[in-house]
């Protein structure tokens, strides 16, 4: 199968690249010339684990190109994904800007019969739009279908996900061109659902929602054992051994962020709006998450209510681990609140500084290391459960001006910090000291 894929983000790039793994000839294209520039070498523009590798192996078999002309990236092609962004509009519903460009990128270019397949994240009817907006641009003796096949990977493990999925959806007016997405991604194994294309646009909407909400609830519960002296770890091991309940997304912590959880729970609030239902439990979730991120400095204020020229650590600025990504991570918003009390902010990642440099404030300072990050200062904010952070050596905690530790995510057992001499606050569990 000849397939192009239109934007490069995390989605396209993994998409385009996990197609030309399974023998697809893939062809990747993006308006961003910087971006092609360093995939055309080779070189993934995103931090993802295995990316890089597999970018490379497929380039050099031929299988994999990228460009930035329309024309050329679309010719010959029987398939095109649309993997384009869909960001959040100031009243909260999902901005299609980028979605209609690309349909009409792709209208003003085919020369063939396509089927346009939507990766992106979209409200229930966008495809019925495109469709029209592809059929109303293009030329007359062409045909084309739409097919919904929404996105379920995590980044930080987007490679894995594409092979080791839970389920593929498909959502299609007609039978063939649901079966021939289903041809393309048989080699994947993962279990694939067809359904119709409304089903499938909601599904994703859906599939985020509810997990967000599993988050807002533990964070709520979390904070409920705090007042009450229970241990969330404890409450979270127990009720994850039910099976109706499952223990995957019930780790308390500073809420969601990243590219999707937020902009999708809100655009789920939208797309029921306009069809005057009031998603209430929604509102609540995303309210709760909105409390949950502010609760660090909460907790920092009450050990050190004045913060001013106080040397503050940062460690963790992604919005999780095994990503680059920084967007909507509770580390922008965290770190603008300690420069607006005046505290002197020293922040540390393993990988995502350079894309933070970008975004967070400049007055934060960054540090090689989280020895150099602590080194005398007088209290240590996690906010990403990296690895490189939960397998630190305690003892270092004891270079700091005072081994004040606040821990967002819950990275260290009570116990082993017990024996340490730390100060340890961390999501809805007793104080250590
Ligand atoms: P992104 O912002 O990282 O990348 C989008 C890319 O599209 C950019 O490189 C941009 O330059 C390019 N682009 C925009 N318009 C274009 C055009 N007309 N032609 C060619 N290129 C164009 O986005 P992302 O994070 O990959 O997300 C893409 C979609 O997938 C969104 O709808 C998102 O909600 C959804 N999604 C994302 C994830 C995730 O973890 N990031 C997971 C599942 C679904």
């Amino acid at each position: 199968m000849k397939i192009s894929v239109i934007g490069t983000g995390y989605v396209g790039l993994v998409t385009g690249v996990s197609l030309s793994e399974i023998g697809h000839h893939v062809t990747c294209i993006d308006v961003n010339q910087d971006k092609v520039a360093k995939m055309q070498q080779g070189i993934s523009p995103i931090y993802e684990p295995g990316l890089s590798e597999m970018m490379t192996k497929n380039i050099n078999e031929n299988r994999l190109s990228f460009t930035t002309d329309h024309r050329q990236g679309l010719k010959h092609s029987d398939v095109i994904y649309i993997a384009v962004g869909t960001p959040e509009n100031h009243d909260g519903s999902a901005d299609m800007s980028y979605v209609i460009q690309a349909a009409r990128d792709i209208a003003e270019n085919i020369q063939q019969n396509v089927i346009v397949v939507t990766k992106s994240t979209v409200p229930v009817g966008t495809n019925d739009m495109i469709k029209q907006t592809i059929q109303s641009h293009m030329a007359a003796n062409l045909q084309m279908e739409v097919v919904s096949n929404p996105e379920f990977l995590k980044e930080g493990s987007a490679i894995h996900d594409s092979f080791h999925g839970d389920r593929i959806v498909i959502g299609a007016e007609s039978e063939y061109a649901s079966n021939v997405i289903e041809q393309i991604n048989q080699p994947f194994g993962v279990p694939i659902f067809k359904t119709d294309i409304k089903s499938a646009e909601m599904i994703k909407y859906a599939s985020n929602a509810f997990l967000a909400t599993k988050i807002s609830f533990i964070n709520e519960i979390s904070n409920i054992c705090e007042l009450l002296g229970a241990n969330i770890e404890n409450v979270s091991t127990g009720m994850g051994l039910d099976q109706r309940i499952g223990s995957q997304f019930l780790k308390a912590g500073i809420g969601y962020g990243g590219s999707c959880f937020p902009k999708d729970t809100k655009a789920l609030i939208q797309i029921a709006g306009n069809v005057e239902y009031e998603f209430e439990l929604l509102k609540g979730v995303v309210n709760v998450n909105k409390k949950q991120q502010g609760i660090l400095i909460g907790k920092l204020n009450d050990c050190l209510p004045i913060l001013t020229g106080k040397r503050i650590a940062v460690l963790g600025l992604a919005f999780k681990p095994n990503t680059d990504d920084m967007r909507e991570s509770a580390s922008i918003r965290v770190t603008e609140e300690l420069i607006k009390q005046g505290a002197h902010v020293i922040a540390y990642d393993p990988i995502a500084m350079g894309n933070a440099k970008s975004i967070l404030n400049p007055l934060v300072e960054y540090a090689d290391s989280i020895e150099e990050a602590i080194a005398d200062s007088e209290a240590a904010l996690i906010l990403t459960d990296w690895d490189e952070i939960k397998n630190i050596e305690l003892a270092l905690f004891k270079t700091m001006k005072k081994p004040l530790v606040i821990d967002g995510r819950n990275c260290f057992s009570l116990e082993a910090v017990e024996s340490n001499g730390i100060e340890y606050h961390s999501i809805g569990r007793p104080v250590a000291t």
